[in-house]
C-alpha cells in the first residue's frame, strides 16, 4: 500500500505569490500537478504577479 507521490521531485513547490515553499499534501494528491499556490489567499493574490512564462527577479 503506497500512496506516495510518484515523482519525488514534486514533494514541494514554491508559491509564486509569497515565494514560500509549501509541501505536498494528501488532499492534493490528485491535483498536485495543477497546484501552484500555497493557499487560497495566495491564489486570490495571483493577479499581483500576473506574468506567465517569465522568471525574472522581482
Ligand atoms: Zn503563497
Amino acid at each position: 500500500m503506497s500512496h506516495k507521490p510518484s515523482n519525488k521531485n514534486q514533494l514541494y513547490k514554491i508559491c509564486p505569490v509569497c515565494q514560500r515553499r509549501f509541501d505536498w499534501r494528501k488532499k492534493w494528491q490528485k491535483v498536485w500537478q495543477e497546484v501552484r499556490y500555497c493557499s487560497k489567499r495566495c491564489r486570490g493574490n495571483r493577479q499581483i504577479i500576473n506574468r506567465k512564462g517569465t522568471n525574472e527577479a522581482v
